[in-house]
């Protein structure tokens, strides 16, 4: 979707809203593809003294599979946006990945979207920030609470398993 500023472009102070519906089922994290439902965005742009200035944020539920824990999880992203829009680049090598270049009196908002969605997702899709993730010794989810590996380190209780296994 196409954002038209002609209305505000050469007006400081004046301000927009924008809302769109942008489609990224088609990013892929590890082995799956998370963003299945539509992802909103919405906002203003504000010239602020000449320069515009794009506020808002982009929400959505991810679907997807824990790269720590393994679990399938959804998960309710909420991501800002905090762009500013240019007429052209000053310098494309200093590029700022939070500037974007209108095309016209325009601003793509599929491709703004797209790119502060992918910039704000880290590398890794976790089902919480905080995920325990699974034992490297049992495999238990620890998630769901702590496993019995730890009581291993005690050498009296090692000691007291190996009785009890023979
Ligand atoms: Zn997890
Ligand atoms: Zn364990």
């Amino acid at each position: 979707m196409r954002l038209g500023l002609s209305q505000i472009i050469d007006r400081p102070g004046e301000s927009i809203s924008y809302s769109a519906v942008v489609d990224l089922s088609d990013l892929q994290y590890g082995t799956c593809f998370p963003v299945t439902e539509p992802v909103l965005a919405s906002g203003t742009v504000r010239n602020t003294a000449g320069v515009l200035v794009m506020k808002g944020k982009i929400t959505t539920c991810i679907h997807g599979i824990c790269d720590r824990c393994a679990a399938e999880f959804d998960r309710d992203m909420e991501l800002p946006i905090d762009a500013v829009l240019v007429t052209e680049l000053a310098n494309e090598e200093n590029e700022d990945e939070w500037v974007f270049t209108l095309e016209g009196d325009s601003a793509d908002l599929d491709d703004i979207v797209r790119t502060v969605f992918v910039l704000n997702m880290d590398s890794k899709l976790l089902c919480s920030d905080d995920c325990q993730g699974l034992c490297c010794r049992c495999g238990k989810n620890l998630n769901e609470g702590p496993c019995s590996c730890e009581k291993e380190i005690d050498p009296r209780l090692a000691a007291l398993k190996q009785l009890l296994n023979k």
